[in-house]
């Protein structure tokens, strides 16, 4: 029986799985055959929704008396872009110079081999857990995100399951193994903007109504003034046009509709309907404003369209957790990790609304790049730091 103990071992099983999103190419069986042997029970659900592929998750628990502990993930990986760019063949796992090439090497399988290893090494050492481990992967993180963490949950507190607190393992560490807890995350929220205009003649444009005037006009009350300062856990909410579109060919044409795309990655002094509502009140007042459409009597004529489903701010207040995790890494590192709320968007914020839950994981550095890789020495270093957590939170 293979005890599973080796991160590197079981990161070499999980890299050759090409397990891009929705595919499970083995990789979810790869883990079971970790864990099953470790004495959990392992389930494996397909969700599905019109419209997105069907996607394979896992769901595996080993029950003791005390915490019930999560450990949450992805075993799916982004596409590996230029194949022929790889130093090493993206799903070979290759070693060289210390480090382990390969597609997932850091977001986030070699999260997933180091907590297998520390839960392994945790079993061999004692024989049994004081409380429950659970591990909650889903196969859907870098995809859609419909048929994963979020389905998984629902189905896992349908059959009665709870939970104490969640650790991702996704790659937190800006720079070296220990520089940073994700103890939070910004929302996002994206729109678009449609100016509907008077098609016409450049060089009559009293005869036309050029949309985009109006369009340059909305945006600018959407980038300034700023929406806030930011506030004591989380950097200033920030807005960004991420596209304008006309495509008219013609240069002596006015055209008649503009549009615009916008993210705003917001803070805690916002929920979703506040900063909803603040964007429409900036975009009326300024419809009605005349610098850039002169002698212009009817207000911009706009449509706002909210997209996909906003994803929420959220902060975790549990000194347990925060605690104990950042403890483990000082003992095992030296260092103090940062806790921090930057960045994009994870599984956390589906996690959140059923436990606290904080981000810790490998560095981050080659995530979704060609030659993605790990340093061999920091999947020791995390697997004896989530050994350490393991023991401590469950004491
Ligand atoms: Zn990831």
């Amino acid at each position: 029986m293979k005890s599973a103990t080796d991160p590197v071992e079981n990161l070499v099983q999980l890299i050759t799985c090409p397990s891009v999103t929705p595919a499970e190419a083995g990789a979810l069986t790869a883990l079971e055959s970790m864990l099953a042997p470790l004495g959990f029970s392992v389930e494996r659900p397909v969700f599905s929704e019109e419209g997105t592929p069907d996607v394979e998750n896992l769901y595996a628990r080993r029950s003791g008396n005390g915490p019930h502990l999560m450990f949450a993930g992805h075993t799916d990986v982004v596409p590996v872009g230029d194949e022929a760019a790889w130093k090493f063949p993206p799903f070979s796992a290759a070693i060289h110079n210390g480090q382990m090439y390969g597609r997932g090497a850091v977001d986030m399988k070699g999260g997933v081999a180091c907590f297998t290893a520390a839960v392994a090494r945790h079993i061999t050492k004692h024989g049994s857990l004081k409380g429950s481990i659970s591990f909650l992967i889903t196969g859907d993180e870098e995809g859609p995100s419909i048929n994963g963490t979020g389905k998984l949950l629902e189905w896992a507190k349908a059959k009665g399951e709870s939970w104490d607190a969640a650790i991702v393992g996704e790659p937190t560490n800006p720079d070296k193994l220990g520089d940073m807890i994700k103890i939070g995350r910004r929302g996002s929220l994206s729109g678009t903007i449609t100016v509907n205009g008077v098609q016409g003649h450049a060089a009559y444009p009293h005869l036309a109504d050029n949309p985009v005037r109006g369009l340059v006009t909305l945006l600018d009350s959407l980038l300034y003034p700023a929406l806030d300062k930011g506030t004591k856990d989380f950097q200033a909410t920030n807005l960004e046009v991420t596209t304008m579109d006309v495509g008219n060919p013609a240069v002596n044409v006015i055209p008649a509709k503009a549009t615009a795309t916008f993210n705003i990655r917001y803070n805690d002094s916002w929920n979703d309907e506040t900063l909803m509502a603040e964007i429409h009140n900036r975009l009326d007042r300024a419809a009605g404003r005349r610098k850039l459409r002169p002698g212009r009597k009817s207000p911009v004529n706009y449509e706002l369209t909210w997209r996909d489903r906003p994803s929420h701010v959220f902060l975790t207040h549990d000194d347990k957790l925060v605690g104990t995790l950042t403890k483990s890494v000082e003992a095992v590192i030296g260092r103090r990790p940062q806790l921090s709320t930057s960045g994009g968007t994870s599984d956390a914020r589906f996690i959140k609304d059923y436990c606290p839950v904080v981000e810790f994981g490998l560095v981050g550095k080659t995530m979704h790049m060609v030659d993605e890789r790990v340093d061999i020495a920091d999947l020791e270093t995390l697997t004896q730091i989530y050994e350490r957590f393991i023991e401590d939170f469950l004491a």
